[in-house]
């Protein structure tokens, strides 16, 4: 309740209980809802008189505008989620605390502008005038294009016509790592200013990076999933890069996945949208069957590059090392011709398993179900799920003996090896534990960017989009996990993975190669990746979906509950699962509930329901009578329990 006039969308301070808080207001209110709620009323006194009063009004004009509010309420509702958190995430902590919606430091933006100097193959053109056609009107585009085909190209040059006419271009890249790469080659070509939203940055320019782009003054927002909530009134043109990419769903509090958000962000723009990639996720590709997408295909690399060759390497008849003879045959052949090596693995540490030769004791997380994974560098087992770390002991825990060995190859071990190999070579090693610094990951792009020959070893973040113009050979040590995984997304991730991670090699005149180690060179998976016939595989994937009624051809939604106590959970879940099976929506499947693929994590014991229906409108019609009343369902002791909305583990 407030005298003044406060417009939707502005920042006010309220008092809470004994604290004083900062809120949006998203309506104005004469009475309560909860006018016969008794507890009020005995709180409060008289009936009628259960609004309180605004204790200041933060913001003049609105923080949230219209527009993008519509958005979030949008969000929170697909979701089921509190619009409070979805507001939380949508915006600045800055802005959450009540500061002034004031940009601090004005960055200096002086580009050195230069414009393209060559032509656009007949493809990008093709997609250019193609989506450009459509610019005043919401309408989805594939564009798919193979790795090195100039896809960014088609991005820019799409920007550069959109911002004549005051538009606000919003792109999404998977990674941190990945955005000054992407802001570079915007700024080196856009006359306006491009700004950074994404969690590296501090406070102070998070806050100036969103009001820049509330404000119009920023041409084009870049940024990783929550650049999807950025404000933008002039906002023309909405692209996801690499949309097959898994990070673009956030995996805790407000579980949303930005690749599918965008598709209503840029309907409630009227402006287009543009998913990129050499490897379209199934979704995708069920949304271009479903004409939801128009697909371009940009088949080609420009100029004389052509795709690498892609062979097998089969581990059955090589020795346990993690190093196969022709692998490092390779690798030499190529680091001889003053060219550079990467090598894949996806595991960091040093060595996955740490164990007793003699009693078969294995490291194991105290709080987890997980083995703990030697890092050696800084001699403790550390486990990757909850974070606990311990120095490990000299002689077995159990037998005594001092037999302890370990066992299998991280990044870590695998460059200690590559040094003995190649002691004269400069090796690389890229993940997490190398890039934590700040500017980390930038210091070992710009070192392999010199072109001098190397020796890069990493992780995932090396199969996102990287341009590196002096790699030759790429080798991959451990798809076989991938092979072996109950997930039923597993091959479709793998074979993203396995294209994308050679798509790095030969990006200028050299051809470039790839080697594959694996004890199963049958798997059908590999004919089509030495071939690159990504989307022959996918239709053959999209088919064995169909058959069995899982996503994209159904729809999916997890309810996770997790206690110390196993037995809560599953009590509780069970409760849920008799609650929704009470509900009389026979197209939505009820499973579970079933522990989750790691069942005890740091101290709590993970349980999943899951809703599945070919209807989406029924599965959301039964979360939302779901949630009317769950709340008859007495959580025993300290269960907590979440909704996921189109999982993916
Ligand atoms: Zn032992
Ligand atoms: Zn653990």
């Amino acid at each position: 309740m407030c005298d003044e006039n406060v417009a939707v969308g502005a920042r006010v301070r309220v008092s809470f209980g004994r604290k004083k808080v900062v809120g949006i207001v998203l309506s104005h209110k004469e009475k309560s809802d909860f006018d016969k709620v008794t507890w009020l009323k005995s709180r409060e006194g008289a009936l009628g008189y259960k609004l309180k009063s605004v204790d200041e009004v933060l913001d003049d004009a609105p923080l949230l505008s219209k527009d993008i509010l519509d958005f979030l309420f949008w969000s929170a509702n697909y979701y089921h989620h509190p619009i409070g958190e979805v507001l939380a995430s949508a915006i600045p902590k800055n802005m959450r605390l009540g500061k002034p919606a004031e940009i601090k430091k004005a960055r200096a933006f002086d580009n050195q502008i230069s414009s393209a100097d060559f032509d656009t193959t007949e493809e990008q053109n093709n997609a250019i005038t193609t989506i450009l056609a459509s610019k005043d009107n919401f309408s989805g585009y594939l564009l798919h294009g193979v790795t090195g085909s100039g896809k960014t190209e088609v991005y820019l040059r799409i920007t550069e016509n959109l911002l004549q006419q005051g538009k606000q271009i919003l792109v999404l890249v998977p990674e941190i790592g990945l955005t000054p790469q992407m802001i570079a080659r915007f700024e080196k070509r856009i006359d306006g200013k491009v700004v950074a939203i994404h969690s590296q940055l501090n406070e102070t320019q998070k806050t100036d990076a969103y009001l820049m782009a509330k404000s119009g003054e920023a041409s084009v927002v870049l940024g990783t999933r929550s650049a999807i909530f950025a404000p933008m009134p002039n906002l023309g043109l909405v692209i996801v890069d690499e949309e097959h990419d898994g990070s673009f769903k956030q995996q805790s509090s407000f579980r949303y996945s930005a690749r599918d958000l965008s598709f209503m962000r840029a309907k409630l723009a009227n402006a287009p949208l543009i998913l990129g990639t050499a490897t379209p996720s199934l979704e995708t590709l069920k949304n271009v069957m479903d004409k939801k997408l128009t697909r371009l295909i940009l088949s080609t690399r420009p100029g004389e590059t052509v795709m690498p060759e892609v062979n097998l390497i089969d581990m059955r008849s090589q020795s346990t090392e993690a190093l196969s003879l022709p692998l490092i045959d390779k690798m030499k052949q190529h680091l001889n011709n003053n060219q550079q090596v990467m090598l894949f693995i996806n595991r960091r540490g040093y060595a996955p398993v740490f164990y007793c030769t003699e009693c078969d004791w294995k490291a194991e997380c105290n709080h987890c179900d997980a083995q703990m994974v030697y890092h050696r560098h800084i001699n403790r087992l550390k486990c990757h799920h909850c974070g606990a770390e311990q120095i490990p002991d000299s002689s077995c825990p159990s037998c005594k003996q001092s037999t302890l060995k370990v066992l299998g190859y991280g990044t870590e071990r695998l460059e200690e090896n590559l040094e003995s190999y190649f002691p004269d070579t400069p090796i690389i090693r890229i993940d997490r534990d190398t890039t934590r610094r700040k500017k980390a990951f930038a210091q070992h792009l710009e070192q392999i960017n010199s072109g001098e020959p190397c020796i890069i070893v990493g992780t995932q973040m090396l199969a996102k989009g990287h341009d590196f113009s002096q790699l030759a050979f790429v080798g991959i040590l451990d798809v076989d996990v991938g092979l072996l995984s109950l997930d039923f997304r597993a091959t479709e991730n793998l074979a993203q993975l396995l294209i994308q991670v050679s798509g790095r090699a030969g990006r200028s005149e050299h051809k470039g190669e790839v080697a594959i180690q694996t004890r199963y060179p049958n798997h059908p998976i590999f004919e089509y990746v030495r071939q690159a016939h990504y989307t022959q595989y996918a239709s053959k994937l999209l088919k064995e979906r169909q058959q069995t009624q899982l996503p994209p051809f159904s729809h999916q939604a997890m309810i996770c509950a997790n206690a110390k106590n196993k037995t809560q959970a599953e009590t509780f879940l069970n409760e849920v699962a008799q609650l929704l099976r009470s509900i009389d929506l026979p197209t939505v499947e009820i499973w579970g509930p079933v522990s989750g693929v790691i069942e005890k994590k740091a101290d709590y014991y993970y349980f999943n329901l899951y809703l599945q229906s070919v209807d989406r409108q029924a599965l959301h019609q039964m979360l939302n009578t779901m949630f009317g009343h769950i709340d008859s369902i007495k959580a025993s002791g300290s269960v907590r329990w979440f909704l996921d909305v189109d999982p993916i583990e």
